[in-house]
């Protein structure tokens, strides 16, 4: 396959090794969450822009995802983005979750409309005292609080519920209108959907960065499985790279980490400056991608030695 000549730049801010985010997710049990602080320890050093932590459907997680944040934001220097959803929620609720992040010092937050309760392919309908959509949740947060940098999402093969690019592309610009300054995709593993998203993002005079979203492929079967609930596709060489590795997982481990260097390498290649990293709250392949890039630990300052 031939890359096709993609844009010059994604938007993003021009440095000499890419800049990277890291994304989490609350943990659920004590064993998870000593799993989950061994990781940012790991990943600390990389210096990160910002690290994420994500919403459970409805609101679900929304205490834990305060503690992982309040922790982060208390026990290490990386500067933490909660995600955050609107749906099936109140305004008043959601204004009150988006204060107490503003109250412990939270100056980023991800802001999503999230999946109705019937999951992805469910007719999404507003809380009658719900923000309408993303880009009202987006409006809402600048206003009250403008120091807070908000980031949205996007979707390189288009939302599942999008009727089209063309819709997908107005919710885009309806977000950035409404205060968004920078956009995280979906993930995908074909970089040709990324570059001529990013094209029809850019032809429609839309201009923030839009950072890839990379999942390494820590289990196949498992990332094949959000693929389909997320709308994404799955390349067929992708599966044949994972074929027959079942019960192995020391080889998957290995295939995993050549094959999500091998796109975020041609991705630099071709002038991307930003990476996101669904680290699925392990650090390893993560770790080892981000030093393909030329990302190198800067020692203690930022990093995992302060985090208990
Ligand atoms: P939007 O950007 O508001 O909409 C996506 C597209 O769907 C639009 O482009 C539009 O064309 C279409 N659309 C939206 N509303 C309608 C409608 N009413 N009718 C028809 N079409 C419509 N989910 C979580 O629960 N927690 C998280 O922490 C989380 N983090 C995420 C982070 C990233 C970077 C990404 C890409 C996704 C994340 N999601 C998360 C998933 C997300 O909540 C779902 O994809 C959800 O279905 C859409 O929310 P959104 O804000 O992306 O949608």
């Amino acid at each position: 396959m031939t890359e096709p000549t993609p844009p010059a730049s994604n938007g993003a801010r021009a440095l000499p090794a890419p800049a990277i985010s890291f994304e989490f997710f609350p943990p659920k049990t004590e064993e998870m969450e000593k799993s989950l602080w061994e990781t940012i320890k790991r990943l600390a050093p990389l210096a990160p822009n910002f690290v994420s932590v994500t919403y459970g459907a409805g609101g679900s997680t929304r205490e834990r995802t305060h503690a992982t944040i309040a922790r982060i934001l208390s026990e290490t220097a990386l500067v933490p983005a909660a995600h955050l959803t609107c749906v099936d929620a109140r305004c008043a609720d959601v204004d009150d979750v988006v204060s107490r992040y503003y109250e412990v010092g939270v100056r980023h937050i991800v802001a999503l409309r999230g999946d109705p309760a019937g999951g992805i392919g469910a007719a999404y309908t507003p809380h009658p005292e719900g923000y309408r959509s993303s880009a009202d949740l987006v409006a809402s947060i600048k206003r009250r609080h403008g120091d807070i940098e908000v980031t949205v999402s996007a979707y390189p093969e288009k939302h599942p519920e999008s009727a089209s690019f063309d819709a997908d592309i107005d919710m885009l610009k309806a977000k950035v209108d409404a205060g968004a300054t920078r956009a995280i995709t979906q993930f995908f593993f074909d970089n040709d959907l990324y570059f001529r998203y990013l094209e029809r993002v850019r032809s429609r005079g839309i201009n923030i960065p839009i950072v890839p979203g990379i999942l390494p492929v820590q289990n196949f079967k498992q990332a094949a499985n959000f693929a389909k609930r997320a709308g994404a596709s799955v390349p067929g060489w992708l599966a044949q790279k994972f074929e027959g590795l079942d019960d192995d997982p020391e080889t998957r481990k290995l295939v995993a980490a050549a094959v999500a260097a091998g796109q975020v390498q041609k991705l630099a290649k071709h002038g991307v400056e930003t990476f996101h990293f669904y680290t699925m709250n392990r650090a390893d392949l993560v770790f080892a991608i981000s030093h393909l890039l030329g990302i190198r630990p800067k020692g203690t300052k930022n990093g995992a030695q302060e985090a208990a």
